[in-house]
């Protein structure tokens, strides 16, 4: 469904990414796991459109989209930092994305309504973000990604501000919500139990490279680098 073949991004003499070579399924929750730096942001960015590679090429559905701006690659994006529009309620949020759609007003309430009820913030639509809790505004987040039906799912480390017991109550939540609408999602973490848990399959990244591709049980079971074995095993 997406696909990244031979994707290099040096910013000045640092190379950020080398060689990168990736494969997403339809439907399917990959997740980018590595420390802090290794460039799983980069990679996002070079799908979602926001920067370039110095060389190699993005594919989505088939499509090369190298030179196709962002808001035309039918995907949705949440950002580690809250990313709502302040000045707007949760329902202006939400419809900003569906104006530019031709569609009436009764249909942009009814998308609005259905994706609210899929994050479980129904009956909130009225409140501006500064009135949410930071678990409330992600799942908002995530729910103004989704009402465009994106082709495409890209969640830069949407959990990292929030507290532990959230964080594993929204991971659950982002897991049944991918598997109901069957969304191909990518997911980045740092977390590796977060990773573990989540993702159909797991990319582990260290320096600007892909050390293993695999699914959690494999990931976790039969390491292929020693950095995986250590990172994996490190616990946070
Ligand atoms: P984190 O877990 O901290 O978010 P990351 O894996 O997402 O890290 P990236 O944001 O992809 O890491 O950054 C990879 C490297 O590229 C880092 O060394 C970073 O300093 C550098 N970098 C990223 N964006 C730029 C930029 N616009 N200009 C210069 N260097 C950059
Ligand atoms: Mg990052």
């Amino acid at each position: 469904d997406v696909e990244i073949k031979g994707a290099t991004k040096q910013f000045g003499s640092n190379i950020v990414l080398d060689a990168i070579d990736l494969e997403v399924k339809q439907g399917e929750l990959l997740t980018l796991l590595g420390p802090s730096g290794c460039g799983k942001s980069t990679t996002l960015n070079l799908i979602a459109g926001f920067l370039e590679a110095d060389q190699g090429d993005v594919y989505i559905k088939g499509k090369k989209v190298t030179k196709v701006p962002p808001y035309k690659r039918d995907l949705g994006m949440v950002f580690q930092t809250y990313s709502l529009f302040p000045h707007m309620t949760v329902y202006e949020n939400l419809n900003f994305g569906l104006k530019l759609r031709k569609i009436s007003k009764a249909e942009q309430k009814e998308k609005i309504d259905r994706v609210l009820a899929l994050v479980k913030m129904s009956g909130l639509e009225h409140r501006y973000p500064r009135e949410l809790s930071g678990g409330q505004r992600q799942r908002v987040a995530i729910a103004r990604a989704l009402v465009v039906e994106p082709e495409l799912l890209l969640l830069d480390e949407p959990l990292s501000n929030l507290d532990a017991k959230l964080r594993h109550e929204l991971r659950l939540e982002i897991k049944r919500l991918q598997k109901e609408i069957g969304v191909t999602t990518i997911f980045v973490t740092h977390d590796q139990e977060e990773a573990l848990s989540l993702s159909d399959r797991v990319v582990v990244m260290n320096a600007g490279k892909i050390e293993q591709i695999s699914t959690p049980t494999s990931i976790y079971k039969h390491p292929k680098t020693e950095f995986v074995f250590q990172f994996i095993g490190k616990s946070n």
